[in-house]
């Protein structure tokens, strides 16, 4: 077993402080996510975008007792810590992969090792399902396959296993080597290569040569010979290989052809010299190439016929998607679709316990897919989680888990079957709670999460919270690390919904978030959200309400300023102060100056904690010199008001286009807004973020009309000749602009762009799909990544913003993630 003082050699480190060499059971690097105190073993690792060295007096307060710690960071907090082992090593993170090498060297196991651009999840996860028959397989959890999350994948691995299977996944030159030494693969699988120029690789070749690196020591590699530069590249490494090809006789596995039947493919094969046909249960291109690789590996373990199909018939698209959303009687659905094992379900729970906006936690459980592991041991574990995850009430579907009831003792209800809960639902059962919904695919929970939704309308906005995500790292990345980060959530989150957008804004700490008004930042408590909120429209009648629910008010001019210290009475409280420098919106100037400052004198207790201004013009080059004019007035005036008050405060520009048009200019902190939503508005760097919301309706009818008929109010839509035309669930009370009337707009329907026909009405609209094949019910799309909102804000002389915001709030909003 691994202990502490094990720990320190295996890492290279120096023990800074030894209390006692406890076991290392569990590694943890995010301190959100502690469930056990008692032999966890916490890596600060300070990152690109925030410092782990910040949570441990927190998680010493919480009993973890084990530290590993970085040079710089260590000394001074021994002090403060007498009964915790410390570790020092130069990096963190090395040292976390060091120790899940160490941990991978203790197995004997066969491991599977997959990359590739695409389909490395998918592939993981139908190995593991084809090959549970025989082994007891652990595997990534989700797409854990980073520099962080192999390591984590790695440390699952125990003596109970037969096989491993793993994911890497790189974004630069070097990491794969490091990859490799955590993974250890004996069995590699490179599932394809993407042509896309790709950020941190000069050329394909280079991207391939690095990847290849996973498989240095691997007795056999799985690929598919049809990509050429993969090919070459694998030849020349002398990397023994098992290939495939739809084009080449000469691989190990000589696919002649494959064709679509209803909902499969026939698969027709020539392997070892005999030729074969097999049924996949799939039609779509990536999941055949997905499915081939998995077929290449089945035939190599020497399985018969019969067996491979009868395991490939069991096969299921892998729902890689978690979607967050509001539903009956004031409850909220996380609707997990990932697979039901341990380690989704411990996942998924992190995510429940993270959710502040309801007071009660409700898991809906099905009998979980683990293969080996004794039933009894499973659900004692679940159990153990669901304690830890601090879950209320445990709804149990499947005969399995109902057996075993007595794991849950006093939060438990089970149920046989997903029919036998429906049965018995009762929806006044459920209130205000947080309702996480976690089924093995067979258990048919869509069912129930159509039992907790609300009304249900055809439109509604899709925010990918990853996109938030990646575009809050992109911002992040280009600010100095002390800068700090504010993140406008004004008209809720400009239109994709406040609560979730500022929780997942608290999850990943930004400093501060910003309202426009009192109610909006008291809607944000009430759901649980503690961050630092400022207020910038604050009115006077709302003040009491500020100071209740710790919202921090913008403060703009004299009067407003004379009633709100009136109104404090001498309680503390803190306000910021917004400079206008010429964007002549509001604000103070400095004729303002000698007031506020005796005002401000008077009323000591009321702390100035930032001063700001905006910029007018921050979004185009054609303004670069009224911006540069503005900040320098802005870092004048800040500084007179520092001076003058006699301490130092936040001082603040830069909205989304500052911070890409002046890095220079960050000052404490900047404002971020547009960006977060996906849009760049220097337009410079479009390409650096990720499109955040998908607006969706459907379709509701289709009819054929005559030349010469007209569509729609005002008979504005004529046909010039005989037409195809739908009517889409969506009109201007939802947001859908009418200027888009007339053939301005357009929507795409399965692919295909589908101009607005007529006027816009008030609840719909009528589009033209002549030469479609168009049916009531398809999907439409109304403006996400393949209709990006800066081309249609264009199309009718607006903005973003606007379009952005304007979606109305009876357009159901669902959160996913993947
Ligand atoms: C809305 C707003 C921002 C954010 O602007 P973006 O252009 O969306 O980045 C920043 N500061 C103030 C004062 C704002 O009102």
């Amino acid at each position: 077993m691994l202990t502490f003082r094990k720990l320190a050699s295996v890492t290279e480190g120096s023990l800074v402080q030894f209390v006692q060499d406890w076991p290392v059971l569990d590694l943890l690097i995010d301190s959100r996510k502690l469930s056990q105190p008692v032999g966890t073993v916490f890596f600060a690792i300070s990152g690109k975008f925030n410092n782990g060295h910040k949570y441990m007096a927190q998680l010493y307060a919480q009993g973890v007792r084990q530290f590993v710690v970085e040079e710089q960071e260590a000394s001074e907090l021994v002090s403060y810590h007498p009964e915790a082992n410390f570790l020092q090593v130069k990096s963190s993170l090395a040292a976390l992969q060091a120790v899940a090498a160490w941990h991978r060297q203790q197995f004997k196991v066969p491991v599977i090792g997959i990359t590739g651009s695409n389909g490395k999840t998918i592939v993981k996860e139908w190995l593991a399902q084809l090959l549970t028959p025989d082994e007891l397989v652990v595997k990534s959890p989700r797409s854990y396959n980073s520099q962080v999350g192999v390591p984590l994948s790695v440390w699952q691995l125990n003596e109970k296993h037969t096989l491993a299977i793993f994911e890497a996944g790189i974004s630069q030159p070097g990491e794969m080597e490091k990859l490799q030494h955590i993974i250890q693969p004996t069995i590699g699988i490179f599932t394809n290569i993407g042509s896309a120029h790709n950020q941190g690789f000069v050329s394909v070749e280079q991207k391939i040569e690095e990847k290849l690196k996973l498989f240095t020591h691997t007795d056999l590699l799985f690929y598919c010979a049809d990509y050429p530069q993969l090919h070459e590249a694998v030849q020349a490494s002398g990397i023994p290989s098992f290939t495939w090809s739809r084009k080449s006789k000469k691989a190990n596995l000589a696919i002649s052809g494959t064709t679509v039947a209803g909902a499969k493919t026939i698969v027709v094969y020539t392997y070892q010299g005999q030729k074969q046909r097999l049924a996949i249960p799939f039609t779509d291109d990536a999941s055949v190439e997905d499915a081939l690789h998995c077929l290449a590996v089945l035939l190599y373990r020497n399985l018969s016929l019969a067996d491979i199909q009868n395991r490939l018939d069991k096969l299921h698209p892998v729902a890689m998607r978690l979607e967050m959303k509001e539903a009956i009687n004031g409850c909220y659905l996380i609707d997990d679709t990932y697979n039901n094992d341990l380690a989704g379900l411990s996942i998924a729970l992190d995510l429940l316990a993270s959710q502040p906006q309801r007071n009660k936690r409700t898991l809906i459980l099905s009998d979980l897919l683990e293969s080996g592991v004794p039933e009894e041991e499973l659900y004692r574990q679940v159990a153990a989680l669901v304690r830890v995850k601090k879950v209320d009430k445990v709804l149990g579907i499947g005969p399995t888990i109902q057996k075993h009831a007595e794991a849950f003792p006093g939060t438990g209800t089970f149920y046989s079957s997903t029919a036998a809960f429906l049965e018995q639902f009762k929806a006044d059962a459920f209130r205000n709670e947080v309702i996480l919904i976690k089924g093995a695919r067979v258990f048919g929970f869509e069912k129930i999460v159509q039992a907790f939704q609300q009304k249900v309308h055809g439109t509604m906005l899709e925010v990918n919270l990853d996109a938030l995500v990646h575009n809050l790292n992109f911002y992040r990345s280009r600010l100095t690390p002390d800068t700090k980060l504010m993140v406008m959530v004004k008209a809720f989150a400009y239109g994709s919904g406040s609560f979730e957008v500022a929780n997942l804004l608290q999850f990943h700490q930004v400093d501060y978030l910003a309202v426009a008004y009192a109610d909006e930042g008291v809607s944000l408590r009430e759901h649980g959200i503690t961050l630092p909120i400022m207020v910038m429209n604050p009115s006077v009648d709302s003040f009491s309400k500020l100071r209740q629910y710790s919202l921090e008010p913008e403060i703009y001019s004299l009067e407003l300023l004379e009633q709100f210290l009136l109104e404090s009475a001498g309680a503390p409280a803190s306000i910021h102060l917004k400079l206008d420098t010429g964007m002549h919106r509001l604000g103070f100037t400095e004729n303002d100056f000698e007031q506020l400052f005796s005002m401000l004198h008077q009323y000591p207790q009321v702390r100035v904690v930032s001063i700001f201004t905006h910029l007018a013009g921050a979004d185009e080059a054609l303004h670069n010199d009224f911006s540069t004019q503005q900040i320098a007035t802005f870092r004048q005036l800040s500084e007179q008001v520092e001076e003058r008050l006699g301490y130092k405060t936040i001082r603040h520009a830069l909205n989304s286009a500052g911070i890409v048009r002046f890095p220079e200019h960050q000052l404490d902190m900047v404002r971020l807004g547009i960006g977060l939503y996906g849009v760049e508005a220097t337009g410079n760097e479009q390409e650096a973020l990720q499109s955040v919301s998908t607006l969706k309706t459907t379709v509701s009818q289709v009819k054929s009309i005559n030349k010469g008929e007209t569509v729609g109010y005002s008979r504005k839509g004529v046909a010039a000749e005989a037409k195809t035309i739908a009517t889409i669930a969506i009109g201007y009370a939802d947001g859908y602009d009418r200027r888009f009337s007339n053939g301005v707009g357009e929507v795409l329907i399965r692919g295909s762009k589908a101009p607005i026909i007529g006027n816009v009405c008030m609840d719909m609209c009528m589009v033209d799909v002549t030469g479609l094949e168009v049916k009531a019910g398809d999907e439409v799309i109304v403006f996400g990544p393949q209709l990006p909102l800066v081309e249609l804000a264009q199309k009718i002389g607006t903005i973003p913003y606007e379009l952005l915001t304007n979606v109305s709030a009876r357009v159901k909003r669902v959160f996913f993630a993947e």
